[in-house]
């Protein structure tokens, strides 16, 4: 038998272990009220055993697929081991990693972290997420961690305190917290780092309508803005968003999530992107955006884009995208997959949901084909290569983009995808379709978010499941050889073909108005900025062919100062006359004027039928559960 006293001491420690055990690893209280100023103070408990310990803070950023955790907003760290200061010294061969000795006796460690919000620069989450009036909350941002644990093991508790009169929106529950902050439910780092915090003083939630499967599941948009007046939300839009919501659910069969939340923040200072999550997306665009009718279908794209995500990108995931302590490095090799599937999709969704027509679909389309059809940079560098390329890509300049390429896994996949869907049709005489894929691929138990990793070779297996054939031939066609003939032969076996008029592109137009730019590329082959300075010269265009090149401005067509209207009228002016159209440009402080040799008047690209192909896009788009919107 064992002594009583020992009996007693035996049960304290199982009492005290299982308090630990439910006691979570890691809890965090950020402190938000100082937000205007940009200036976030978080305090940290993190449980540790004592010895030499590695600390990191999050590199590798999922949705980012690249080394973009923002190290510059460490302003401020302190760390202590039963009420003494510890030294820290930084791994200099990786510098996201901090090492420190923890004292015997010592099992949690206090962390306080000052950080200092981006007031610049456009790359995601490092880039400005917060104004005077709102903020979004990366949680990557404010955490330190046990180097190689795995996030997915580390409980945690987060609590937010904004400032007083401020809302919350989260995709994790909350409850009121101390000190007039928030308490989120307890999980995993890695659910809590997949849930920003949206907080700001104009907030407003819309509820949509549930569709099968779950129609239960509730689906909603937390939006914060800059001013009341922005807030508010055309009802139409309530009955195209709850389409998608039933859209989606028929085309993947599934819900990966417990609920789905789109946070949306309008306002002029923050970054404007998109950034998927499991049960919710951070979703950025101009104040303006749900008052200004040519603003909302930038919105459709956007938040069907990050929707689609849940499953392909969140629920299945390249294998060699996952990085569990967000220290391992990112292959972003199936991009093509991950962003442009979900690219392809996204814009397919919003129109079979009605928040897009057609032809806007068509019209958006044929830009992207034109912008394929004047990329130089295609004839040197595979489709494929974009994609492993994303991390530096993502942040390269627009100079030479036209040359250099852009991060075109996410467009000119759409045109791989196009050929996929075209092929099985014509395996199956029209039986199957790319849908067959998705229901087959994004298979699972409908619920709480989860992940299921995939390969390469996984994609071409599912494909031969619904028709046979060499998949993998027909995909790798269009990702490693050069050129654009493979992208072409996607669309025109869709039914279209790219043709150009001088009727402007009216898609270009909403793009042109809300990024303030000027694209003349298929013409004269420029890209202005809102400033005339020349960001872009297509190579082999005449522009370029005249002498001009990125980084120079434009100052007067034909002797008059330029504006877009100005070169357009000099474009159709020199159809007739014949004459070179003479640019004044300025390339660092010395004025030159350069002739160009172009008469064939402006030039925008739109999309019409081949006629002898059948028009499979149009079946593409067509509803599958909804009612079109006239
Ligand atoms: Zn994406």
């Amino acid at each position: 038998m064992i002594p009583r006293t020992l009996f007693n001491a035996i049960l304290a420690a199982l009492a005290c272990s299982a308090a630990a055990a439910h006691a979570a690893d890691l809890t965090i209280h950020l402190d938000a009220r100082d937000v205007a100023r940009k200036r976030i103070h978080t305090e940290m408990t993190l449980a540790v055993a004592p010895g030499a310990t590695t600390l990191v803070f999050p590199e590798w950023i999922p949705g980012e697929h690249s080394p973009s955790g923002p190290l510059d907003s460490m302003i401020g760290l302190v760390i202590e081991g039963n009420g003494q200061r510890l030294a820290w010294s930084r791994d200099p061969l990786d510098i996201f990693a901090l090492r420190l000795n923890v004292p015997r006796g010592t099992n949690e460690l206090h962390i306080t972290l000052d950080s200092g919000l981006s007031t610049e620069g456009d790359g995601f989450t490092a880039s400005p997420t917060s104004s005077d009036q709102l903020a979004v909350l990366p949680i990557n941002e404010f955490v330190l961690y046990q180097k190689g644990r795995d996030a997915e093991n580390i409980r945690t508790v987060l609590t937010v305190i904004p400032p007083q009169g401020w809302g919350v929106a989260t995709a994790l529950d909350t409850k009121p917290g101390s000190g007039g902050g928030f308490e989120l439910e307890e999980a995993s780092l890695t659910r809590v780092i997949d849930s920003p915090v949206q907080i700001g003083r104009y907030m407003k939630r819309v509820d949509l309508p549930g569709s099968a499967p779950m129609p239960e599941l509730r689906h909603d948009i937390a939006i914060a803005t800059d001013s009341a007046e922005a807030l508010a939300f055309p009802e139409e839009l309530v009955a195209g968003y709850g389409n998608l919501v039933a859209e989606a659910g028929a085309l993947f069969g599934s819900r990966m999530y417990r609920h789905y939340t789109w946070l949306l923040t309008l306002s002029d200072h923050v970054a404007h992107f998109g950034l998927e999550h499991n049960e919710s997306s951070d979703n950025r665009r101009d104040e303006r955006t749900l008052i200004d009718s040519a603003l909302t279908p930038w919105l459709a794209q956007l938040l069907s884009h990050e929707y689609i995500h849940s499953w392909n990108g969140k629920y299945r995931r390249p294998q060699a995208l996952l990085s569990p302590d967000y220290q391992k490095p990112m292959d972003g090799s199936l991009l093509w997959v991950y962003e442009g599937l979900t690219e392809f999709w996204s814009d397919v969704l919003a129109t079979r949901a009605g928040l897009l027509v057609p032809e806007q679909y068509r019209e958006s389309l044929a830009v992207i084909a034109g912008t394929f059809d004047t990329e130089p940079g295609a004839d040197w560098r595979p489709l494929g290569d974009t994609a492993v390329a994303a991390q530096q890509l993502y942040y390269s300049p627009a100079a030479f983009a036209s040359s250099r390429r852009d991060t075109d896994f996410y467009d000119g996949s759409v045109f791989l995808w196009l050929d996929v869907d075209a092929e099985i049709r014509a395996r199956t005489n029209g039986q199957a379709s790319l849908d067959d894929f998705m229901q087959r691929f994004y298979a699972g138990q409908s619920g709480a978010p989860q992940v299921k990793p995939y390969v390469e070779q996984d994609v071409y297996d599912t494909l031969a499941q619904i028709a046979p054939g060499d998949w993998r031939a027909l995909i790798r066609r269009h990702l490693d050889e050069y050129g654009t003939k493979a992208l072409f032969g996607g669309l025109e076996r869709s039914g279209w073909k790219l043709e150009y008029t001088a009727k402007n592109n009216f898609w270009l137009e909403y793009y042109e108005k809300r990024k303030q730019v000027t694209e003349r590329r298929n013409s004269i082959g420029l890209r202005l900025d809102k400033d005339a300075l020349i960001t872009d010269v297509i190579e082999g265009r005449p522009a370029a062919k005249a002498g001009a090149g990125p980084g120079m401005t434009l100052i007067a067509v034909n002797g008059r100062k330029y504006t877009p209207e100005i070169l357009d009228a000099a474009m159709v002016e020199a159809q007739s006359s014949k004459k070179p159209i003479e640019l004044l440009v300025e390339n660092n402080e010395f004025y030159k004027s350069l002739s160009v040799e172009y008469y064939d008047g402006p030039r925008f690209p739109h999309l019409v039928a081949t006629g002898g192909q059948a028009d499979t896009l149009s079946s593409v788009l067509a509803p599958k559960v909804t009612t079109p919107a006239k």
